[in-house]
């Protein structure tokens, strides 16, 4: 098989080898497609992602088999271009790319201009005509190459440009003529020397070679590796190198460089959407340098801005442009996100790829994309990402509530947030894991700032545009973000900002609107989603196409309420011990706990009985016949103790005994490990009047609700921590006795479950014994989790990020399900109860059932629900029908 395929430029696209993204990478593979589709690609060849990976491995230096190789994709675009590489009299220029299977901020950044050095850039001035061009060409290739190659310290160069500048009384960097520019690459290659002790690498061949291999390197680059993380993208995939024939948009008026989406990232809306700069070149758009122009007259004249364009100042290039959109819609059926580059008006494609969206855009492209007939119905289910919903399901500002709008910047990713300034990505993490939340506001964003990104709740920067780096990666994270905000100067010695005439310091409360753009003072006010629209439909083709019911964990009548709008099909979890926290009962909590025989506990159990009734009663009737799973109490009693002597003195004067008393008894109740200690149905078993009490109020409220609506009530009991067969027993027949009793007095009676979660690996193992008591089952995951991994998930923030990081893990099995192990104990529990109950219902209520990649892996084990918090019930709706498609 071969390492290095080429593309454009005549090359045969045959081998479908060259366009299968996990070879050739992602922008590798789309150049090959779009230059077999007749677009116009500079030729160019890729060296696989295979040679990559082999690198890195061996850390051995490059084959010759593949040097022979490179040599020969070389030639070949040599031959199409018409010039050599290397050639004093007119060289052929390259850009080095990387290209990972999926587009992966992080590793080596593009080297342009590559193969110019003291003789060839005097062949270019020559041959171009221009000696500006070959000199800015030179220079800009000089800055990038020590950068990303050399690594060199990039500010060296820009203090030496701006110093130029400064000398000249210039503003702009289009002031720099021909001379200044080469003067300006003499002070380069001074600081190239001094800095790396050597001069700068003449040879074009070292050059080349050079650069490839710093692509390879950048695969483990501290950046790359914390975006593989946050993102969950393997190791070892590696990165492809794209090398490319050089097209110039920096060659006069009649040439420029863009970037564009086929549809509005943001809205989803069906128009051109895109940005581009005159006599540019290469990232100059998104680096903020100059501001960049609009690319359709409409886009410019909504926006009131004055600079023509590109429909008005290039109307063929335009043309032919729109003429690509189309095409690459129709051929990829998704919207793009592509670059292109006019080189003196002539169009050509750089990249192309599926664009990044909101959801909000997702949603509304998948929606009329079925509608255009585009994609069907399936299609369009996989096309939006479930944990993305999350952004839609959120408050947005209430736009009837006062703001304090302190300045305006562009709307670059949707969304509303409220948090304290922070200056910089550490302090961003820093406040964020203290429990607080933060806007990170930066001039700009790089790669070295996600990780503060990810900690914050949104993103304000003074600079760049809404294809800059803030702005790309906030939508990608679903974080708010408002960009190029140009009235904020950021003081970061002294831990300040000016926002236009205010003045304001690191820790000072903002509110980002990132669908308008406006940043305020304080927390402003937010307001419900709107879960009509293409998210409606978008459900609807779900539900039709999943086959797992989808419940909520949920205990109080809010939650429930509002997972029923989310599309919650019943409850998975109703946790009854959050009954218990509230503070008009906790009273009566204690002096159960604290009472010193069966009769004290009697006495206070019977001041809870209404309270929890009358919880159940809302439950019910909030869920109107919908199944309602109900736990009994699990947690160990001392977590509902007094802490405070202020709390202690409370309690003496409630239940009349002292308060030396009352400390002695917490003391006894103390545990060395509670998590494994006095909880679950081991309170069942050895205070049988608690789950007694539980189970009459449920029963009680169940009649109520049924004898008042009409509708069934059908309870589902739910034990917890259950080991042995025995404990089952001992508590169903309980449960059993107290319904019998209800019924009895009530003079009715109703249908209603028992049943166990499945949390211990000995209930996993001993399933099908157990499932002879139980008619459900629910895998509490958290704990399953807990219990099998022998990891205390109250304390194992310290170590699990290390242990993802090291690859031990691949994600944090708290939050997406450990499949290889835990999910063995899933797999064979279901198996067993079915064999001795062959209807039993099976359901999952961790917070696994939220979790997509967890969710699949219950569809393929074949559970009957799964059950996830109210916010995630949409999700986990869209992941069902995914995961059964
Ligand atoms: P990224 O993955 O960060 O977008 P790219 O490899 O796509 O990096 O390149 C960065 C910039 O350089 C883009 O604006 C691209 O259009 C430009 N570029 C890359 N190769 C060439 C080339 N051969 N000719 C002109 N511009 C190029
Ligand atoms: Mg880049
Ligand atoms: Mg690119």
């Amino acid at each position: 098989v071969k390492s290095v395929y080429t593309f454009g430029g005549g090359a045969k696209h045959d081998d479908p080898r060259s366009r299968d993204k996990t070879i050739t990478g992602g922008k590798g593979a789309n150049l090959a497609e779009m230059a077999e589709i007749g677009l116009p690609v500079p030729p160019g060849f890729t060296i696989t992602t295979e040679e990559c990976v082999r690198y890195l491995k061996d850390g051995a230096d490059f084959s010759d088999a593949l040097r022979a190789e490179a040599a020969q994709a070389l030639a070949h675009i040599e031959q199409a271009v018409g010039k050599n590489f290397g050639d004093p009299s007119d060289p052929l220029l390259v850009s080095v790319r990387s290209g990972a299977r999926v587009s992966m901020p992080g590793m080596m950044d593009t080297v342009l201009n590559l193969g110019l050095n003291d003789d060839t850039v005097t062949g270019l001035a020559a041959a171009s005509g221009d000696d500006r061009f070959a000199w800015d060409s030179y220079r800009r290739f000089l800055q990038m190459y020590s950068d990303v190659v050399l690594g060199l310290d990039h500010g060296l160069f820009e203090e030496a440009l701006d110093v130029a500048k400064e000398d000249r009384g210039y503003y702009n960097d289009t002031e720099m003529t021909a001379a200044d520019w080469q003067q300006l690459v003499a002070e380069y290659k001074t600081i190239i020397a001094d800095g790396l002790g050597k001069p700068f690498p003449q040879d074009v061949h070292e050059q080349l070679w050079g650069a490839i291999r710093a692509v390879f390197d950048s695969w483990d680059s501290d950046r790359a590796r914390v975006y593989r993380r946050l993102n969950d993208i393997p190791g070892d995939w590696g990165t492809a190198v794209n090398v490319q024939a050089m097209v110039f948009g920096n060659m006069g008026d009649t040439s420029a460089t863009g970037v564009a989406f086929t549809r509005d990232p943001a809205t989803g809306e069906r128009a051109y959407y895109g940005e581009w700069l005159v006599n540019a070149q290469g990232e100059d758009v998104v680096a903020g340098i100059r501001t960049p122009q609009y690319l359709t007259k409409a886009a410019r004249e909504a926006a009131g801005a004055k600079p023509a364009s590109m429909e008005e100042a290039m109307p063929e290039a335009y043309g032919e442009l729109a003429r690509v959109f189309e095409l690459l819609e129709k051929h990829y059926a998704d919207m793009q996100d592509i670059e292109f580059t006019v080189q003196q008006n002539k169009l050509w494609m750089l990249q192309t790829r599926s664009g990044k969206r909101t959801a909000k855009a997702a949603l509304k492209m998948a929606v009329e994309m079925v509608g255009e007939g585009l994609i069907d119905e399936k299609t369009a289910i996989l096309r939006v990402d479930p944990m993305a919903l999350d952004q839609l399901l959120h408050p947005t500002l209430d736009p009837d509530a006062p703001r304090d709008v302190l300045t305006k910047g562009l709307p670059a990713s949707p969304g509303a947030a409220s948090g304290k300034i922070v200056l910089d990505a550490d302090t961003a993490e820093l406040w964020s894991g203290r429990g607080e939340k933060v806007i990170l506001v930066r001039v700009e964003t790089s790669p070295e700032d996600i990780h503060g990104m990810h900690a914050a709740q949104g993103v304000l920067t003074a600079r760049g545009g809404m294809t800059s780096h803030a702005a790309v990666v906030a939508r990608g994270m679903g974080r708010p973000c408002v960009s190029g905000a140009s009235s904020v100067a950021i003081n970061l010695s002294e831990r300040s900002l000016q926002i236009g005439s205010r003045a304001l310091k690191e820790g000072d409360l903002i509110t980002i609107d990132g669908a308008t753009g406006e940043v305020m003072a304080g927390q402003v006010p937010t307001i419900e989603p709107e879960l009509a629209g293409d998210f409606g439909i978008l459900m609807e083709w779900a539900d039709k196409h999943r086959r797992m019911r989808v419940r909520t964990n949920a205990e109080t009548p809010a939650d429930c309420r509002m997972a029923r709008q989310f599309g919650a099909e019943g409850i998975g979890l109703c946790r009854t011990e959050h009954m218990f926290f509230d503070a008009s009962r906790i009273s009566a909590v204690r002096e159960m706990i604290l009472a010193d025989d069966e009769a004290g506990r009697r006495k206070a159990l019977e001041k809870l009985l209404p309270e929890q009734r009358a919880d159940f009663i809302e439950i019910f009737t909030t869920m109107a016949g919908l199944p309602c799973t109900i736990r009994l109490l699990d947690p160990p009693l001392h977590e509902f103790l007094p802490h405070s002597d202020a709390e202690f003195a409370d309690l003496a004067d409630v239940t009349g005994y002292n308060v030396d008393h009352l400390k002695r008894r917490a003391n006894e109740l103390h545990e060395f490990n509670p998590m494994l200690g006095h909880r679950g149905c081991r309170l069942g078993i050895t205070f049988p009047e608690i789950y007694e009490m539980q189970a009459r109020a449920i029963f009680e409220a169940a009649c109520e609700v049924a004898a008042s609506s009409g509708e069934a009530v059908v309870p589902e009991i739910m034990i917890p921590l259950v080991g042995t067969r025995r404990e089952l027993q001992i508590l169903r027949a309980l449960v059993e006795e107290t319904a019998s009793k209800v019924f009895a007095e009530k003079d009715n009676t109703l249908d209603y479950l028992v049943g166990t979660m499945i949390e211990l690996p000995r209930a996993a193992l001993m399933a099908g014994e157990i499932a002879e008591e139980a008619t459900f089952f629910s895998f509490g995951t958290n704990d399953l989790t807990q219990t099998t991994l022998g990891v205390s998930r109250d304390d194992s923030a310290r170590f699990l990020s290390v242990y993802v990081d090291k690859g031990i893990f691949p994600r944090d099995p708290f939050v997406s399900l450990d499949i290889e192990g835990v999910g063995q104990l899933v797999t064979l529990a279901a198996e067993r109860g079915r064999s001795t109950r062959p209807d039993i219902k099976l359901g999952i209520c961790g917070e696994h059932g939220g979790d997509p990649a967890s969710i699949q892996f219950c569809e393929e084990t074949g559970l009957d629900y799964v059950s996830a918090s109210p916010y995630r019930v949409p999700i986990a709706r869209l992941a069902a029908a995914q995961a059964a498609l």
